[in-house]
């Protein structure tokens, strides 16, 4: 990882676009083709009605998304190159486990806020109301986004890396998780089981937690956990179709 930053620090604009480019298309193929295999193998664990057939405008949209997240990418790497965004390369392992605990707990309840922020009735239709047009999540819908709201979370993680400098390990770690959770998020099948996504002590946010959240507007804000929605009084039961399907006998 060390030689790999070097490279970054080094780089021209061209080669920064060009790898980020590359970078942000693989992660896409990536989530959404993992997605698409564990939607076949979790048939029977439907958490929504399967979604209509892709149309071109959902194409469009998550082919923007990819290439303004590869300019988030660019913006990063230049930070990075004039000192701005400080990444780490030796450090002690604890050091990589705390910022990976950082980011994870800072980034869910700043994702939180600005979700809300977001489905303001002024905001909603400008930022947020073409994620939401699509009412039963797959693995494309995490892509499925406005142009303004992948500035807006891009922005963000920014602005978190500007504050905070972070280890080459703990950012991996986490960003690797932030990919997870949104393709998990978006299957439409629930991978975890009953209990996480149910049950009274569950806090992780599930396949069924955001696919209620895309079914029902005033609840389910949260992305990793479900402990700022309980704060905040935001946390829905899983809808009742949710729940008859999966208390069915795997
Ligand atoms: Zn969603
Ligand atoms: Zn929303």
């Amino acid at each position: 990882m060390t030689l790999i930053l070097e490279h970054v620090r080094a780089a021209a604009l061209w080669q920064l676009v060009a790898w980020s480019l590359a970078l942000n298309v693989v992660l896409f193929v990536a989530s959404v083709a993992l997605g698409e295999l564990a939607v076949r193998l979790l048939a029977r664990r439907r958490c929504c009605q399967p979604a209509a057939a892709v149309t071109g405008k959902e194409m469009a949209l998550s082919a923007t998304c990819v290439v303004l997240n590869a300019g988030v990418t660019v913006v990063g790497a230049l930070l990075y190159q004039r000192g701005w965004i400080v990444v780490l390369t030796e450090f002690p392992l604890w050091r990589a486990v705390l910022d990976f605990v950082v980011l994870f707990f800072v980034m869910d309840l700043a994702m939180y806020l600005l979700h809300r922020v977001a489905h303001h009735r002024s905001i909603y239709p400008w930022v947020h109301r073409t994620h939401h047009d699509y009412e039963n999540p797959r693995p494309l819908t995490l892509f499925v986004l406005n142009p303004f709201e992948v500035l807006g979370f891009g922005g963000l993680w920014l602005i978190v890396l500007l504050a905070y400098p972070v280890t080459w390990l703990g950012m991996t770690a986490y960003l690797a998780l932030n990919l997870a959770f949104g393709t998990i998020g978006h299957l439409g099948v629930e991978p975890f089981p009953r209990d996480w996504a149910s049950g009274p002590l569950g806090w992780i946010a599930t396949s069924s937690f955001h696919a209620g959240h895309h079914g029902d507007r005033d609840h389910n804000y949260g992305f990793y956990t479900l402990l700022w929605d309980r704060l905040f009084g935001t946390a829905a039961a899983l809808e009742s179709a949710c729940r008859a399907e999966l208390s069915k006998p795997d």
